[in-house]
């Protein structure tokens, strides 16, 4: 039977840290548990917060509704052939201890992923991806429960809609689904993706090398490096409240990104297959000058001008002051838009 908590204090399940209360919280275990949950939620018509590591989400006020903790736990392999091997996991494994044990099982491709802060269920919210691996390449298809009518649905991986840091569950099939398992496909053979400066520095490979030094990696050596990296650059939630990048990397139009190449001949950029630009957001912020910055009990971190921190655990609100003046800040200086990553909450 599930447990419903009322006015519950999320702040030790956000990693801003920012205190709100949900007016309901449970925690599901089962799959029984999230049906009864979603049973609750209608008949009070309370609208549903999946929450998984609270990685992803700002919360600017208290939550008028049922926050749904998903605890479903469970990762078991349920295909092969002679190239692949397909493994589901619940959605409420935990992102990296799931990719430690796909490389401790021989099955590879997420290890580029590692040290992603959150759950399994989240990842296909936003097509995460790091150091050139985007979920997208790996997801097979995910389970999940319709919120209004409790019904069991199938997503493949072409009806997610992936994009960058965007899936279906962003835009029509937002706030409608509660993912229950996600089902990857797997390589035994492990094929290096090192195309990132920083994971090449680390492994002490040339940075424009060859393939053959690459093949040598195991792809714990790689997961290893990854998270070295992401140890130097990246701020610990459990000392420094955070929700990782802030902002998405902006696209731009060719033409746009030929005059602010002119303006800035530095200017951090990778170009797209359809001719667009992607910048890097961390490149624009840190270049019109708010590394380092603090307000109050918001700052920006000093290592990664992409990442807000909240050391002085203060509210949502003032989170969300400071990326308002960080994105008008950025407008003025390059006239280019930032859009927020994490999802903010109530809507
Ligand atoms: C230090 C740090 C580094 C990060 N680095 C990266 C990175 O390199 N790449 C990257 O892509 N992201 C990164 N992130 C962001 C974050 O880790 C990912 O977005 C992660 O997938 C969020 O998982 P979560 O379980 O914490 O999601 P939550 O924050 O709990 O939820 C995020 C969204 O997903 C929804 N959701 C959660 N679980 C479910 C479910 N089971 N069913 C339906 N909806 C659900 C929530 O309702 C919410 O809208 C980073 C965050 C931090 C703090």
């Amino acid at each position: 039977m599930a447990l419903f908590l009322p006015e519950f204090d999320l702040q030790r399940f956000n990693t801003l840290a920012i205190a709100a209360r949900a007016q309901f919280y449970v925690a599901v275990t089962t799959h029984d548990e999230v049906l009864e949950a979603l049973a609750f939620a209608r008949e009070r018509q309370l609208p549903v917060l999946p929450l998984g590591g609270g990685s992803n989400i700002v919360l600017a006020d208290n939550y008028p509704g049922l926050v749904m903790h998903i605890k479903l736990r469970g990762i078991e392999p349920v295909a092969e052939d002679a190239q692949s091997v397909w493994v589901r996991a619940a959605a409420g494994e935990n992102w990296h201890e799931f990719v430690q044990h796909c490389l401790m099982i021989g099955c590879y491709g997420l290890e580029n992923l590692s040290l992603i802060p959150g759950s399994v269920g989240a990842a296909p919210i936003q097509n995460i991806g790091a150091y050139g691996v985007e979920l997208q390449q790996r997801l097979s298809e995910l389970s999940a429960v319709d919120i209004r009518s409790g019904l069991p649905v199938t997503f493949t991986a072409e009806s997610c809609n992936f994009a960058y840091r965007d899936s279906v569950f962003k835009h029509s099939a937002r706030d409608r689904y509660i993912i229950t398992s996600v089902t990857f496909k797997l390589d035994r053979a492990v094929r290096p993706v090192l195309d990132y400066p920083s994971l090449r520095q680390q492994l002490q490979l040339e940075p424009d090398g060859g393939a053959p030094a690459e093949a040598h990696f195991s792809a714990q050596q790689i997961a290893d490096a990854v998270i070295a990296v992401r140890q130097e650059k990246l701020p610990d939630p459990a000392t420094t409240p955070n929700a990782g990048s802030f902002f998405k990397n902006p696209l731009v139009d060719a033409a746009t990104f030929a005059a602010l190449q002119q303006r800035y001949p530095d200017i951090v950029s990778y170009p797209q297959a359809d001719g667009r630009v992607k910048l890097a957001a961390g490149w624009l912020i840190d270049r019109a000058g708010w590394r380092g910055y603090r307000a109050g009990d918001v700052a920006v971190h000093s290592e990664q001008a992409l990442v807000i921190t909240n050391p002085g655990r203060g509210s949502g609100a003032s989170v969300l002051a400071l990326a308002d003046e960080i994105t008008r800040s950025v407008f003025s200086q390059y006239g280019v838009t930032l859009e927020l990553e994490p999802r903010v909450y109530p809507a």
